[in-house]
């Protein structure tokens, strides 16, 4: 058996010559006896190189394909380089290397970003539960961390255990990044090869993080009926105050849920979210409902439906701090990644920490204790103030008429719009106080505010499509909590039928919000294979819908 170093380097000799029929006291990162240690695999918690070997056959059969993005590289300060017309950098490397490395480096960058959040989830779990707190994902989870035990070759059992995991994933990833360094690594299929070790951390680091809050904040595991939520911006009732959650990590919301029910305050408040924070506030408490995904945020923002908004980490916008200043919303920032140049306010009482964002507009909290009180009651005195002007964020459909009258037709929107949509024409229509091409951008446009940048009259463009789909559609929807790990007699209730042939099988149907025009052609290419297969038929049908959620 071929045995990672990583292993190799924790076992004793003994253990070794044994071929790992592993008996008597060892400790393999702290995990003793025989039971805790599963060698499934040949490498157990491998290094960057141990499935190189692997990587290459597939790399070889399957050759990565390079659309350049960018022909300069500013990466050090022998740049910048001009890569272009097969001209190599003053460090040796060509464009094909350079797009390899650029590949590299956003594997590591996202795994970073998915590590630190899982290393938060569980600094944060285990000072609530402590370092022992057993991990027990319910009766009928027998397999508690299939990644994990892949990969790693253990049995997780308690929170410490987890914390483990993470410090090996630490340790591979600081490898991976600092292959992508000036002079460094020289080969596409190596970098390549690299990238694959990053995906299989950012699993391992994903799994982590969610078996963390699933112990730590009671989250269903493995449910197959858990509460209907609701989604859509149509859902948030803007009678009330409003606290918008945006970004990844579910620790902020739980705290504001926890004051609220504290406070019997869950009917007069309205908790919301965008992405995965509201996903995962939705695993917590059934009240707390979702707006939609991060692509549709600006849209949220400028509708003025949050009178406070709370950002923890990740594909958050940047400029939040002055988008919420047009809507009149406040800010709390409650994570170290994301600081936005705000005083740190957490070593204030909360009272004063109201009364500074009040004053300021936004602050930073990094005592998340104090984020629950200081999002709720700032929402209520928010609230009464922004009341009067929450439906006047976003103009009217006179304005919007009178704004389009200023257009030139220069066609720039069009031109830069990512996915091409016929925003001037649109634009166009509205000027004879027709909004039916407006309120159609609305249901597929991401709002990545690229047209309104461009524009050169300086037309709020995504308020102007915003206002008309809002009035012209109603994102109003249902969907279940999510359910956690799949329980064992479920895997063994299709296990046998697809290996046997009895049913298809699973058909994951992937694609992104970004590219809406791409998700509607794929709906309805998947949709005619289907009827090809005659399973969609006068009794089976498929709903194909294009919203862009
Ligand atoms: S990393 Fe290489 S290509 Fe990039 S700026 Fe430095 S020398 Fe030039
Ligand atoms: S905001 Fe919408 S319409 Fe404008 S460029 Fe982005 S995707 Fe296109
Ligand atoms: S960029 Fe502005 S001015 Fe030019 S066509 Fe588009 S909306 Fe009109």
């Amino acid at each position: 058996m071929r045995v990672g170093r990583g292993v190799k380097r924790l076992i004793t000799p003994t253990v070794q010559s044994k071929n790992l029929k592993i008996k008597g006291n060892i400790s393999i990162m702290g995990f003793k006896e025989e039971e805790d240690f599963k060698p499934k695999g040949p490498n157990p918690m491998p290094k960057v190189t141990d499935l190189r070997y692997w990587d290459f056959k597939l790399l070889n059969r399957y050759h990565p394909f390079y659309m350049p993005v960018c022909d300069m590289c500013c990466l050090c300060t022998f740049g910048k380089c001009d890569l272009g017309k097969g001209k190599k950098g003053a460090c040796g490397i060509d464009m094909k290397l350079q797009q390899a490395r650029l590949v590299l480096l956003a594997c590591c960058i996202g795994t970073a970003c998915h590590a630190a959040h899982s290393r938060h989830l569980i600094e944060a779990v285990i000072e609530k539960l402590g370092r022992d707190h057993p991990i027990h994902l319910g009766n009928s989870i027998e397999i508690e961390a299939p990644i994990v035990r892949t990969v790693m070759g253990i049995k997780v059992k308690t929170l410490g255990d987890l914390e483990k995991v993470l410090e090996y994933c630490e340790e591979q990833l600081t490898h991976l990044l600092s292959a992508t360094h000036t002079g460094q690594e020289g080969s596409v299929l190596d970098f390549e090869s690299k990238a694959l070790h990053a995906g299989m951390l950012d699993d391992l680091v994903r799994e982590v993080g969610d078996i963390a809050q699933i112990v730590g904040y009671d989250m269903p595991k493995g449910e197959v009926d858990t509460p209907v939520v609701e989604l859509g911006i149509n859902c948030i009732d803007r009678n009330k105050p409003v606290i918008l959650c945006i970004g990844h990590n579910v620790v902020p919301s739980t705290y504001i849920i926890d004051y609220m029910e504290e406070k019997g305050l869950e009917e007069e408040i309205e908790v919301c979210g965008i992405c995965c924070t509201a996903l995962d506030a939705t695993r917590y408490s059934k009240d707390a409902k979702i707006v939609g995904p991060l692509s549709r945020q600006l849209m949220f923002i400028r509708s003025g439906v949050a009178d406070v908004i709370v950002v923890d980490e990740q594909c958050i916008r940047v400029d939040i701090l002055e988008e919420a200043k047009k809507t009149g919303s406040v800010v709390i920032a409650t994570n170290d990644k994301m600081c936005l140049g705000l005083e740190d306010l957490s070593h204030l009482s909360e009272d004063e920490i109201i009364n500074r964002i009040l004053r300021e507009g936004a602050g930073l909290i990094l005592d998340e204790d104090k984020v629950g009180k200081v999002a709720v009651e700032l929402a209520r005195i928010v609230f009464k103030s922004r009341r009067a002007m929450k439906e006047r964020c976003l103009p009217g459909l006179e304005e919007i008429r009178a704004l389009a009258n200023r257009c030139t037709e220069c066609g720039w929107c069009n031109r830069v719009c990512p996915n091409s949509f016929p925003v001037m024409e649109s634009i166009v229509e509205a000027k004879e106080g027709k909004f039916e091409k407006l309120a159609d951008l609305y249901r597929r446009c991401y709002s990545c505010g690229r047209c309104e940048s461009e524009c050169e009259r300086k037309l709020p463009l995504v308020s102007m499509i915003t206002k008309v789909g809002e009035l012209y559609h109603t994102l109003e929807f249902n969907v279940r909590a999510g359910r956690g790990p799949i329980q064992d007699l479920e895997i063994r209730k299709v296990g046998a039928p697809i290996v046997l042939g009895d049913i298809p099988g699973v058909v994951a149907f992937a694609g992104c919000t970004n590219y809406p025009n791409e998700i509607v052609i794929r709906a309805g290419a998947f949709k005619e294979a289907l009827k090809d297969a005659e399973l969609v038929n006068d009794h089976v049908t498929l709903q194909v819908d294009t919203w862009n959620l």
